[in-house]
């Protein structure tokens, strides 16, 4: 089973919440030791474990009860989505050039699977409709030209090959002519790998880059070598600078540690991972069908996540009776802008107020810039305060003591206050033209 020893590791972790109310910061020392452990025997590097425990365990204590849903429940999501973030969020596809042809340049250590990926990624893009070629570049080895011609014609794409008496970067360039001449959609070449990393590699690599001026430059890990294969995808993207990884022999006892560390390490995604010693076995690397495999828990995700989509539902209904009655407070603001934060982005919630139109993202920046200085203020206020905002409006003194405590101006407490009356004012007209029948069109 992939990943089997990181998915029982954490399950020691969700284990421990069994029959808790709430996450606190008390009861999830425990599991988020856990979840180190289990990150770290996957051979994932300390600092990446570090950050991701730190980065789960302010999310578990901040994030509040979701109704009807566990607290178990709770950290297995928020951890499914830090996993995913780690390893990149969305799928990172391949770049085609604009004029053919696209050109993929490989690189990787020997015994990686470099030549059997060359074919498989060949085969992959030829069921997508387009036509490749491959170029042999790795002239160490003359089994590896061999194995290159015999996997080609297994899986109907040409390759061009011109022996051992030639430097790669010689064979690149007359490989790229041909498939010009042929007119052919992707070019894939392989090239020749070291035991370890060496000069003489790395020199010859650049040179081969500059002959064929790649799309992508991908480099080929192994993902049973763990973290030392982010530590790789660095050294190399450094070196020749590349696009992108490919990591096989996922299919093996991996721990995980290759594919949770690449990013994150090298600031290189993960593109395709080889599952297999078939041709077929080639897929792009989905982070959240990842994530998925290793906490083994569809349900649980997808239940949480529904609801939290009610409860933001249940927020926005909330706020529009709020504002219809004008009582639109700091605590409503406050509540507000927390789920900003929760949904990381300001774009959502203000698609869900009536009548408000795009925003552009130096809106939505300044937007939660304002939102951060608002907060420190609100955070400083008496709950009488917070519900009853003409408090504040008919006090100096109250509002001086809040620009003291924290550590704001009077001035900025001040239009703080005058802001939310103004945006009752100026939502209670939104509503009123809306009842109306008009929808109101906002011009920026
Ligand atoms: P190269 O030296 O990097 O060109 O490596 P090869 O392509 O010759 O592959 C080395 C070995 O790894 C071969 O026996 C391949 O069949 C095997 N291999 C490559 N990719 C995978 C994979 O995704 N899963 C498994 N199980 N084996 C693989």
């Amino acid at each position: 089973e992939m990943f089997g020893q990181l998915t029982s590791g954490l399950e020691a972790a969700w284990s421990k919440l069994k029959g808790e109310e709430v996450l606190t910061k008390e009861n999830i020392v425990e599991p988020m030791r856990d979840i180190r452990r289990a990150l770290l025997e996957a051979d994932v590097s300390l600092p990446v474990v570090r950050r991701f425990v730190q980065s789960v365990s302010e999310q578990a204590v901040g994030t509040g009860l979701i109704r009807g849903v566990k607290p178990d429940q709770q950290l297995v999501k928020i951890v499914n989505d830090e996993l995913i973030k780690l390893m990149g969020g969305e799928v990172s596809e391949l770049v085609f050039a604009k004029s053919s042809p696209t050109v993929i340049l490989l690189a990787g250590l020997q015994g990686v699977g470099k030549t059997t990926v060359s074919a498989k990624l060949a085969l992959y893009l030829k069921k997508q409709g387009k036509s490749c070629m491959l170029i042999a570049g790795d002239v160490y080895r003359p089994a590896a030209i061999d194995q290159l011609v015999i996997l080609g014609e297994q899986v109907g794409v040409p390759v061009y090959a011109a022996g051992t008496e030639i430097k790669p970067a010689e064979i690149a360039r007359q490989g790229l002519q041909e498939a010009k001449k042929q007119n052919v959609d992707v070019v894939i070449m392989d090239t020749a790998g070291r035991l370890q990393i060496d000069k003489a590699m790395m020199d010859e690599l650049k040179d081969v880059k500059r002959v064929l001026n790649p799309t992508e430059v991908l480099l080929v890990v192994d993902a049973m070598t763990g973290q030392e294969a982010a530590a790789l995808v660095t050294t190399f993207n450094v070196e020749i600078g590349i696009t992108g990884a490919i990591l096989t022999k996922l299919d093996g006892d991996s721990r995980g540690g290759a594919a949770l560390s690449v990013k994150e390490v090298s600031g290189k995604p993960i593109k395709l991972v080889g599952r297999g010693e078939r041709m077929e076995d080639l897929e792009p690397f989905y982070p959240d069908r990842m994530s998925g495999r290793i906490l083994g828990m569809g349900d649980v995700l997808s239940f949480v996540e529904k609801a939290q989509e009610v409860m933001r539902q249940e927020d926005a209904e909330e706020l529009q009776k709020k504002i219809m009655s004008a009582k639109f407070d700091f605590n409503d603001f406050l509540k507000q802008t927390r789920a900003v934060a929760r949904m990381g982005s300001m774009s959502r919630v203000i698609g869900m107020i009536p009548g408000m139109g795009k925003v552009t993202p130096a809106q939505i920046r300044e937007a939660e810039k304002n939102v951060q200085l608002m907060e420190s203020m609100i955070e400083v206020m008496t709950p009488e305060e917070r519900e009853k905002p003409e408090l504040l409006a008919e006090s100096p003194e109250r509002r001086k003591r809040i620009a003291k405590e924290s550590g704001k101006t009077e001035q900025q407490v001040s239009q703080l206050v005058a802001q939310i009356f103004q945006m009752r004012v100026r939502m209670k007209n939104l509503m009123g033209v809306m009842e109306g029948g008009s929808l109101p069109t906002m011009s920026n």
